[in-house]
């Protein structure tokens, strides 16, 4: 069984301590596909090594994560785009529009967010997508940026059925993690009228533990809760799960 963990932070200070017995746990659970979303370029030598470590493993992302577009966010751009001219990356990645944190900055993140979007283009890569509080801003950017070359993963996907399809309806994936197996997470009430073709799994590590590890520190192990979960509301075995969703990760990653 190849397990596919399609979002985690494997490169965060939160796993300084045990990194290596954090992936050796996964692997042995049968992970061993790791996608990883860029933040900002404090982080980036850290994913290079992480990717250096496991090369056969971990498939690295480039991009600036909404949270992360403060002032200087021109040059965080500008790195972006340099290293995507340098060398492959798998996604445009973490991008988006975040209302939780901070509104003010509204404009420059859809700026950004644009801007990300046609350098995947560009690049010929999936984007993927941070949506926190952020449903309509984030269509209309959708909308208008529409065609052929847009395609990606809608991560930590927790909207409504409706939500759910316009996003497919934009060539997206769902990424589907923790949240599912929440008493009031709520997609687990309507997901089984999503075909599992639109389905992939991550677990935004070290981010939203499934139950029962949920307020815990996150690991790519746990996604095993998730394919449980998906299991039991798709009716179908685990296995059948974990091949179905590592086909459409490699269907948006194209590897
Ligand atoms: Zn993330």
């Amino acid at each position: 069984m190849i397990i596919t963990d399609t979002h985690t932070h494997l490169y965060s200070e939160a796993f300084d301590e045990d990194r290596e017995k954090m992936m050796q746990r996964a692997l042995r659970g049968g992970i061993s596909r790791f996608f990883v979303p860029a933040i900002d370029s404090t982080y980036t030598q850290a994913m290079l090594d992480l990717e250096a470590g496991y090369p056969d493993n971990v498939f690295l992302m480039m991009g600036l994560h909404p949270t992360h577009v403060k002032e200087n966010y021109k040059d965080e751009l500008s790195k972006v785009e340099s290293w995507l001219s340098q060398r492959h990356f798998y996604a445009v990645g973490e991008i988006g529009i975040d209302l939780y944190w901070d509104k003010t900055t509204l404009d420059i993140q859809i700026e950004a967010f644009k801007r990300q979007i046609a350098l995947a283009k560009q690049y010929k890569l999936p984007i993927v997508i941070h949506c926190r509080e952020s449903f309509d801003e984030i269509f209309e950017v959708l909308e208008s940026e529409k065609d052929e070359r847009l395609f990606g993963i809608f991560h930590c996907f927790t909207g409504t059925l409706e939500q759910a399809q316009q996003a497919i309806s934009y060539n997206m994936k769902l990424g589907v993690g923790g949240v599912v197996t929440f008493k009031n997470g709520k997609i687990d009430q309507f997901l089984k009228e999503i075909d599992l073709k639109h389905i992939v799994l991550e677990t935004d590590s070290p981010y939203l533990a499934p139950v029962p590890y949920r307020g815990k520190r996150n690991e790519s192990s746990y996604i095993l809760q998730v394919l449980d979960k998906l299991a039991e509301i798709y009716n179908v075995d685990r296995a059948h799960i974990a091949k179905v969703t590592t086909e459409n990760s490699k269907d948006v990653f194209g590897i």
